[in-house]
């Protein structure tokens, strides 16, 4: 079926619910027309009162392949995307082996991922202190943004990059006016001796708020004094959130993001030996993530992304329950729409700016949001269906992902993914998988 009709009484055009009826032609939003439109010839997909809304586009992914396969897979991380309403997600540079730093290896990744994506996918490239060279190959073969570390990666052979480095790259990262984004902890011994391993208030202490704000800072000279755009991943200290604030009024070249496990976990609630919960930047106390979640309704964040990063079981440590031995990453992209529905209902974050912030928000970052993040005549028809009203509990069986292990299991939650199309297909399917291999590489500019 290439060509169908869509209607609901509440699609969500660029910002607003209305009754409407999309058409859906040859991987096409061919038009939409105001309230219930059939036409005799054409399939009609009467979904009621469900939301139909743009696909969810998750720009902060890591899927590992190739080379740590048995971490993560393009088809498995995509399978899980689709059920989870994401239609687009953009890879990061590690953890795959080789690391996405130069042309060879990026093209690897792209073989790669051939015949598995389920949605569509693109890519991060990586900056490293020995590959200043390989920056404008990377851009050119059309990466979306370079992604550097300020503190050890996790992965040995991805280095983290200093000062100096990043200023070496950011004339081409200017020139090409392409993102970098900044794992933003810059280590220093100023934290306290850990004496349980165990502990996850050890574990919190380890890595301060300071380490994000001293890395927050040396961002924001990068991006002043080249005027190039610089993202922050994955906020968690609120100390950031001021210094940031304080620059975003003179300039949009400075974007940050949050991820649903720093608004729906909080430290206090966290049991020692639980190294599922261990990512970093880590999540913090009550009083930290409320001053995230009011930076989020004040339109602070820019956008919110998943930063999926599985493990093994046994590199989570989840029988030692050592988060200092343990691999530090949160599975769960499966479960960012009804995540952040449901803990955005308790905080008064409305179902119309949590949508922008999982569509045309990320579409914008990407500089693709001429053809997705909404429903518009003539964008690819990328499109999620939900229940808002259906309550669900998380449970192993669901899960898609590589590994079953996420610290989302047995929560209960509400919104349910129920159909995603993907260039104008239907892929998922009264919420299981319909159609396999519909998802596309996404190269920039290409
Ligand atoms: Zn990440």
């Amino acid at each position: 079926m290439t060509e169908f009709l869509i209607y609901s009484k509440r699609c969500f055009l660029v910002d607003f619910f209305t009754e409407a009826t999309i058409h859906v032609k040859e991987q096409k939003i061919q038009n939409i027309y105001k309230g219930y439109h059939k036409i005799e010839t054409i399939s009609f997909l009467d979904y009621e009162n469900l939301i139909v809304m743009p696909g969810i586009i998750d720009v902060h992914v890591h899927i590992n392949e190739p080379g740590r396969e048995d971490w993560e897979g393009f088809d498995t991380a995509t399978k899980a995307a689709a059920i989870g309403g994401i239609t687009t997600l953009i890879e990061m540079p590690l953890n795959a082996s080789p690391v996405t730093t130069d042309l060879k290896a990026f093209k690897r990744k792209q073989e790669a991922s051939k015949d598995k994506l389920h949605v569509n996918c693109g890519f991060y490239g990586g900056i490293i202190p020995s590959n200043k060279d390989d920056i404008e190959d990377l851009i050119i073969e059309g990466v979306f943004g370079i992604k550097g570390f300020l503190t050890h990666s996790g992965i040995d052979e991805f280095p983290n990059v200093s000062k100096t480095d990043l200023e070496a790259i950011a004339p081409i990262l200017k020139k090409h006016n392409i993102p970098l984004l900044l794992h933003c902890e810059l280590t220093d011994d100023n934290v306290p001796e850990v004496t349980n391993q165990k502990s996850y208030q050890n574990y919190l202490k380890s890595r301060p708020q300071h380490w994000e704000s001293n890395a927050i800072d040396l961002a924001i000279d990068i991006q002043k004094r080249f005027d190039i755009k610089v993202h922050i991943v994955h906020l968690s200290a609120s100390e950031g959130i001021e210094r940031i604030k304080q620059r975003q009024k003179e300039t949009n070249k400075l974007t940050v993001e949050t991820c649903p496990h720093y608004l729906y976990f909080n430290a206090e609630d966290i049991p020692d030996e639980s190294p599922i919960y261990k990512c970093a930047p880590p999540i913090r106390e009550t009083t930290n993530n409320d001053a995230l979640w009011e930076y989020l309704l004040d339109d602070g964040f820019n956008f919110l992304a998943s930063d999926h990063s599985p493990a093994p079981p046994e590199r989570k440590q989840l029988e030692s329950g050592n988060f200092f031995k343990a691999w530090g990453g949160i599975s769960g992209l499966q479960f960012t729409l009804p995540i952040l529905f449901s803990e955005g209902k308790k905080r008064g974050l409305s179902t119309e700016k949590l949508i922008s912030l999982l569509t045309s928000k990320p579409a914008e970052f990407l500089g693709i949001d001429y053809r997705k993040g909404s429903l518009q005549a003539g964008f690819d028809a990328d499109i999620t269906v939900w229940d808002d009203s259906q309550k669900f509990q998380i449970t192993e069986n669901a899960v898609q992902h590589k590994h079953k292990a996420t610290p989302y299991l047995n929560e209960t939650v509400f919104g349910k993914v129920i159909h995603t199309f993907v260039n104008g297909v239907q892929v998922i399917e009264n919420s299981k998988l319909k159609t396999l291999q519909q998802g596309k590489l996404l190269l920039k500019d290409k």
